[in-house]
């Protein structure tokens, strides 16, 4: 995708600080840091959304992510991360290819957790509940 900034970076016209590579993966910290050491692993080729990735790039996307977190974590002295895809606009993803995002968290830094992204919780019926999952797994037949 010509105009992807995160092909871009793959292919080298954009500078980045890479943390790790390999064929499928590309880390680098971002570049607007939300915290020291925030990082975003993505795969190279360009896949707009989680589920649009085939499922051997998402598990390597993964499994980088699942390496590079406690690396992240230890190379800033962080006691935990908050990790996480902002997938599709809706979600507030303004790059339009997927990336997971590795943000170091420290005790009293302000941030919450993801359910504080959220205001009022729909209160779900056990029957409406049984519709939900009836309906994903129907999805996935
Ligand atoms: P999102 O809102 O989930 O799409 O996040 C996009 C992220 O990409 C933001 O955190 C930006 O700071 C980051 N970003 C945008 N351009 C660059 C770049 N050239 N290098 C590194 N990170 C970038
Ligand atoms: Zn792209």
């Amino acid at each position: 995708m010509d105009d992807c900034i995160f092909c871009q970076i793959v292919d080298g016209e954009i500078p980045s600080r890479t943390v790790y590579e390999d064929d499928t993966v590309l880390a680098f910290l971002d570049a607007n840091p939300l915290a020291r050491g925030h990082t975003l692993v993505i795969p190279k080729a360009h896949h707009e959304r989680v589920g649009e990735m085939p499922s051997d790039v998402a598990a390597a996307v993964f499994a980088a992510v699942n390496d590079l977190t406690p690396a992240v974590e230890a190379a800033v002295d962080a006691p935990g991360t908050t990790v996480a895809f902002n997938n599709g606009e809706a979600a507030g993803q303004e790059v339009p290819h997927a990336h997971c995002h590795i943000v170091p968290r420290f005790e009293s830094d302000g941030g919450r957790p993801i359910h504080s992204l959220f205001g009022d919780r729909p209160d779900l019926s056990d029957a409406e509940l049984d519709d939900v999952e009836a309906a994903i797994e129907a999805e996935r037949d």
